[in-house]
């Protein structure tokens, strides 16, 4: 699968449908996970830019899926520059799957917001939530910083949206891996007035 998050989920959701087929006592839950998988798509998502004070300039809105960009090979997500130490927010109400420190993200935090979507906010100067957290829009996370495969570059925060569901009118056949972007959103749709 395309990345950690979209494996786990879906070894999760698996994991449960096929827990509750085998017994057979258990069966007539099926419906349950499958009810719930529905309806968090129907959780309306709000979303403001995750870092505090932002402006429409403070990122490039070329930046997501720019190429070459070293070992990822496309950039993912976008950046959002700010002065070290602003306030990261979260994007989309939620709750914190993971919080990660090290690797090319340094110090991270990944949010599961409405409709599936994970929102991955990386190169934290420090990360001021925890896991399993609910989280209401713009709730603070962690500051702007410099972490990770960001250490000598100008502090922004990169932020990325994933989803486990593919959304396959967002293949692309002319970009470089563009079979992936049916996994990843592009942040500026939702962030761009
Ligand atoms: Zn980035």
């Amino acid at each position: 699968m395309i990345t950690n998050t979209t494996r786990r989920f879906w070894l999760a959701v698996l994991t449960t449908l096929a827990f509750l087929f085998r017994n057979r006592s258990l069966r007539k839950w099926l419906w349950v996970p499958l009810l719930v998988l529905g309806a968090g798509f129907l959780i309306p998502q709000p979303m403001v830019v995750p870092v505090r004070d932002a402006s429409l300039t403070s990122w490039n809105k070329k930046s997501f899926w720019a190429y070459p960009w070293g070992s990822s090979i496309t950039h993912k997500g976008i950046d959002i520059f700010a002065e070290k130490g602003t306030d990261v927010l979260s994007a989309t109400q939620g709750i914190v799957v993971y919080v990660h420190e090290g690797g090319k993200g340094g110090k991270s935090v990944m949010v599961l917001g409405p409709k599936w979507r994970f929102h991955y906010y990386a190169h934290l100067n420090d990360i001021k939530t925890t896991v399993f957290k609910p989280l209401s829009t713009g709730a603070v996370i962690g500051s702007v910083g410099d972490t990770g495969n960001a250490v000598g570059k100008p502090p922004h925060l990169h932020y990325a949206i994933t989803t486990p569901f593919p959304y396959p009118h967002l293949y692309d056949d002319e970009a470089v891996q563009g079979w992936k972007k049916m996994f990843y959103l592009n942040p500026d749709v939702w962030l761009r007035p």
